[in-house]
């Protein structure tokens, strides 16, 4: 069932969803070769523990820690650990908190050091996807416009894996809510759009083919051949106009673009190629 919030409980929401994307700038500060990935997720726990949040992904569903890093051909829910991080490394870092009734739930994929163009590429068209997907998140549209756009966007223009078995959903008193939002699909399929829904669009983008595996740890989902994958995640909620995105990007770009030790994953696409639609208020 889908749960609709009102408008208070989405001002309450937007705490907790900017809070992720805070935590993803303190990450965003520190990355570099010679680190470990549990050295990530450290800072991260540390900082939404310090600030009052509590940890949405610690023991959801037995998962063990407080962020999911997924390195490489991982494509998602992958475990933080004593893997250091090296130079042409690509490490998706998924967050979720949970604060004053609500769960935020943001991910971002970071370039260490000097990447390969084709990789870049993969990160910009990645995110600029969401915000295509984004663009269709409107009130009257359904969850299949908002599919279809990440898919048109990525796999027919671009010729990438859309990971099939692994979707976006909605956000709010838990983490994984109604309805599923698949990164793929037809136009004017699925459930309707309407003010009051919270989505976290997530699309999960392989540079090569659009199989995964999973590893033994029960967890960690990788390509099936091996090549990267990208991950980026907004949470979104459906207004009377345009979409209003409760998490927040800036002060990650703004840690990724200071940090001479990451590639900017903006690069070539301009925000207007990638219609980044204007934040409204509720
Ligand atoms: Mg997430
Ligand atoms: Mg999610």
């Amino acid at each position: 069932m889908i749960q609709y919030k009102t408008r208070e409980e989405i001002e309450i929401m937007r705490h907790s969803c900017l809070m992720v994307g805070k935590a993803h700038a303190e990450a965003a500060k520190i990355l570099k070769p010679g680190i470990t990935t549990m050295a990530v997720n450290n800072i991260v726990e540390t900082y939404i523990l310090d600030n009052g949040g509590k940890l949405s992904f610690k023991n959801y569903n037995g998962f063990p820690y407080a962020t999911c890093i997924s390195m490489n051909a991982a494509v998602v829910h992958g475990f933080p650990g004593e893997q250091i991080l090296i130079e042409g490394d690509v490490i998706s870092l998924d967050i979720g908190v949970f604060k004053n009734g609500f769960h935020g739930d943001s991910a971002y994929t970071y370039a260490i050091g000097e990447v390969g163009e084709e990789i870049m590429q993969l990160l910009r068209v990645t995110k600029a996807s969401l915000y295509a997907g984004i663009q269709k998140a409107r009130q009257g549209n359904r969850i299949g416009d908002i599919a279809n756009a990440i898919q048109e966007y990525t796999e027919k223009k671009h010729g990438y894996g859309v990971v099939r078995e692994l979707v976006g959903h909605g956000v709010g008193r838990n983490m994984h809510e109604d309805p599923q939002v698949p990164n793929y699909g037809k136009k004017g399929t699925g459930a309707k759009l309407k003010a009051g829904m919270v989505l976290a669009i997530e699309p999960m983008i392989n540079l090569g083919v659009k199989e995964v595996v999973h590893l033994e740890d029960g967890w960690t989902v990788l390509t099936k051949d091996g090549k990267v994958s990208a991950h980026f995640e907004h949470d979104v909620c459906i207004t009377k106009s345009v979409p209003d995105i409760l998490s927040s990007f800036v002060e990650i770009e703004a840690a990724e673009q200071a940090n001479p030790n990451l590639t900017w994953s903006y690069g070539a696409i301009s925000p207007q190629e990638a219609q980044v639609p204007k934040i409204s208020a509720t």
